[in-house]
């Protein structure tokens, strides 16, 4: 099963974030992908491949991104000069060094997500590596590609950004994918994907499928409501279920088949999967009560759509939890594919 990750998608790492009146570490750390790696590279059945960068790449982040936001992202992380160095609306003497850093935020709606040293390289990189695993995707040759992406994407949107997020993977490998056929996206988060579901809230050739902790109840709190289907040529489109907090395997897995269902009836030649690890229980960023064995179930559930699948890392924040995670989701969605295979 092939892999794609960069190196440089370390560098982005900031001290700390504002949450609920109070200054924490920051959750959304590089060991996250360090770890997760070094559970997968173990194992032979992997394989890791750097994404490559070219100029086309670069100009398709135009197709989800505006260019202003594009442009003064850059401009700021660049000007951090060492590790450690961040801006973040919630601490003002880190604008004061810098105050054209301050524009950046005008394109925030939270207090979570910093930029400073190493942003711009780690979502730019994290961004390929989604590309480059979409792309060979759409060559033919595998029916299940992982791009181990962190920094995460599924709160950014054109014009926004929040949440852990900076450009949107998900989005841009649908994109490039939608080229060539309709394109799904599942993404099983415990937070709504708020980003991806603006991008495509008017289109009706990517369906966005989202499960997730209810509104008003979890972060981003604004957005998932079952009632938001789309609008537009888009209406019927987008398919939110949102659960309660607590959810357990029953609950979630007739939402589950649910949103299967929907996927099914769209019959896509692409799936996206959203793959947010912090539906476990013990995350500290979740509330889900689903057992780590519920990685298994859920893969081989999603596989069994039978769709060449492209699976990108959400969220998942308990570090010692989450490499299994991954590790148990990929081989048993990649076994499961192998069986149903066409070739
Ligand atoms: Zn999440």
């Amino acid at each position: 099963l092939e892999i794609f990750f960069s190196y440089n998608q370390l560098k982005h790492n900031p001290p700390s974030e504002f949450f609920a009146d109070e200054i924490e570490p920051y959750l959304e750390v590089a060991d996250r992908a360090r770890l997760v790696l070094d559970r997968l590279i173990h194992d032979v059945r992997f394989k890791v491949s750097q994404p490559r960068h070219h100029k086309d790449w670069a100009e398709f982040l135009l197709k989800i991104h505006d260019p202003l936001y594009l442009a003064i992202l850059k401009e700021v992380s660049e000007s951090a000069r060492q590790p450690g160095d961040y801006y973040a609306d919630f601490d003002p003497e880190s604008l004061e060094r810098n105050s054209d850093a301050q524009k950046i935020f005008e394109f925030c709606y939270d207090t979570l997500t910093p930029i400073g040293y190493g942003t711009w390289e780690s979502a730019y990189w994290s961004a390929l590596s989604a590309l480059n695993a979409a792309e060979l995707l759409r060559k033919g040759k595998r029916r299940v590609v992982f791009a181990l992406t962190r920094p995460p994407g599924h709160h950014a949107g054109q014009f926004f950004f929040g949440g852990y997020c900076y450009l949107n993977n998900a989005a841009l490998a649908a994109e490039f994918l939608a080229v060539s056929g309709k394109v799904a996206i599942l993404d099983f988060d415990f937070h709504h994907g708020n980003g991806t579901e603006s991008i495509f809230y008017a289109r009706r050739r990517v369906l966005y499928t989202s499960i997730h902790c209810a509104p008003i109840l979890a972060y981003p709190f604004y957005t998932g409501s079952a009632d938001a289907r789309g609008t537009g040529r888009g209406t019927g489109y987008n398919f939110n279920i949102p659960l309660q907090p607590n959810c357990g395997e029953k609950h979630y897995r007739s939402a589950l088949h649910n949103a299967l269902r929907t996927i099914k009836e769209f019959s896509p030649r692409y799936l996206v999967v959203s793959a947010g690890f912090d539906i476990f229980a013990d995350d500290p960023d979740g509330s889900f009560d689903l057992t780590p064995d519920f990685s298994e179930e859920l893969a081989s559930s999603i596989a069994s759509l039978d769709v060449s699948s492209l699976i990108v890392l959400e969220g998942g924040y308990n570090l010692k939890l989450l490499p299994q995670l991954v590790y148990t989701f990929l081989l048993t969605m990649d076994k499961k594919m192998a069986g149903n295979s066409h070739f």
